[in-house]
């Protein structure tokens, strides 16, 4: 396949996933309206093989999680996705591997009803840049800088089992011995959160005008509540076994390496949120009108800096002042 051969694979697999804009693929550059009264909110982040993901990760898992990652940073800010540009360096021209990629790509962009509108393809090392583009009503996009000393911390679901999958595949790609394949292999739904994590897109719609601030869970709870708490001037108190899905991380892995997935574990794509107390009555409702799983309490906002964070029985477990190089 030629580069243009390529080029129209991924605009017909990309065919319909949403409303067309004003001029799509195949002009030197795309053309959108914005809707009246509504500013863009704009990020770009990019995969890398070996990196980012497991080299033998399937095409079509890479495809889901380069959009996914992306409308996750739009849910943080409360914004509506709607377009996407991918920019891909292919070692080959290998159309099996393109197609499976264009697959896992239009099925998330399917679910969000985004439109891809351009891109560019080049050879190289696999790596993969994603720029998507979504609304917010003008000046409601929620940042990082609002939490409020008092205000709950709550999450949108289950951190650390992306990390946990990720040691299982690892630790059974480095093994020289024969593994035991029954203890290696991680429960499903652990793998499905590294494999085709969900961004929280209708989280942070429902937390627009609520929440203070938010942040979603790309590098470790630590490490990105701790740039909120940066931007905000402030600190916070956390209880670990409040996280969802503590309780299992537990079970299977035991206290530190649980510890370790549920605070520094990155890959989750949750939504970490601050909201004052004032509004949670409201949070919750509007969790609740929407038929959205609620939201989790896991701590609170303190005028000290830093995160002190408590095990269920108040012992102190770990203060970070700098994210999660104190932790690990
Ligand atoms: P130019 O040389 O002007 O940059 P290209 O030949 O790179 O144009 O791209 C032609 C058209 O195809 C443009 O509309 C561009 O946005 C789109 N495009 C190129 N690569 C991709 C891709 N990987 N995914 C989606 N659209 C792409
Ligand atoms: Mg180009």
């Amino acid at each position: 396949m030629n580069e243009f051969e390529l080029i129209d694979l991924i605009r017909n697999a990309c065919r319909q996933t949403a409303p067309a804009p004003v001029l799509g693929i195949g002009d030197d550059a795309a053309v959108f309206d914005l809707p009246v009264g509504q500013q863009a909110v704009v990020c770009t982040d990019t995969l890398i093989a070996g990196r980012h993901f497991p080299i033998h990760t399937a095409a079509a898992d890479i495809g889901w999680k380069a959009l996914a990652v992306n409308l996750s940073d739009l849910a943080a800010m409360g914004a509506e996705p709607r377009y996407a540009l991918l920019a891909l360096t292919l070692p080959n021209a290998d159309g099996d591997w393109l197609r499976q990629f264009a697959d896992g790509f239009s099925e998330l962009a399917r679910c969000h009803q985004v439109a891809l509108i351009g891109g560019d393809t080049s050879r190289g090392a696999l790596s993969i840049t994603v720029t998507a583009v979504g609304t917010v009503p003008s000046g409601q996009a929620i940042l990082r800088s609002g939490a409020g000393i008092g205000d709950y911390i709550v999450l949108t679901g289950a951190l650390g089992q992306a990390a946990a999958a990720l040691g299982y595949l690892l630790a059974a790609e480095a093994a020289s011995a024969p593994v035991d394949l029954a203890s290696a292999v991680p429960p499903p739904h652990w793998l499905q959160a590294l494999r085709r994590p969900h961004p929280q897109v209708a989280a942070g719609l429902a937390l627009r005008g609520l929440a203070s601030a938010a942040i979603d869970i790309s590098d470790g709870l630590l490490a990105d509540l701790g740039h909120v708490l940066k931007q905000s001037a402030c600190g916070a108190e956390l209880v670990v076994s409040e996280i969802p899905g503590y309780g299992e991380l537990q079970a299977r892995l035991g206290d530190r390496r649980a510890q370790q997935c549920a605070l520094a574990g990155g890959d989750d794509y949750q939504l970490c949120a601050t909201v004052p107390t004032a509004h949670w009555p409201a949070v919750q409702q509007v969790f609740r009108d929407r038929g959205l799983p609620p939201l989790q309490v896991i701590g609170r906002i303190t005028a000290a800096t830093g995160i002190s964070v408590i095990d269920h029985q108040c012992k102190s477990l770990v203060v970070a002042d700098a994210g999660w190089d104190h932790f690990g």
